[in-house]
């Protein structure tokens, strides 16, 4: 979670986060590291195994979905 916050401070849009319910976020966009709705819907970062087996699934790799919606 430390890391999480470091590039969320950094602003980095290229470390990519996920919760529970499948919902994709960059550092920038998803719910602040160790905030209540960070724990309550299990926020944490994609590894590189997960952003592979999105991109072969869904033929795309994942992308942040507000950075998206901003385009
Ligand atoms: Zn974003």
């Amino acid at each position: 979670m430390a890391g999480a916050r470091q590039a969320r401070e950094a602003r980095d849009t290229s470390i990519l986060f996920w919760s529970e319910r499948g919902e994709v976020c960059c550092a920038l966009h998803a719910p602040y590291p160790g905030s209540d709705t960070w724990i309550w819907e299990r926020w944490r970062p994609m590894t590189e195994a997960e952003t592979r087996e999105w991109t072969r699934t869904l033929g795309s790799a994942p992308r942040c979905e507000i950075c998206r919606e901003e385009e």
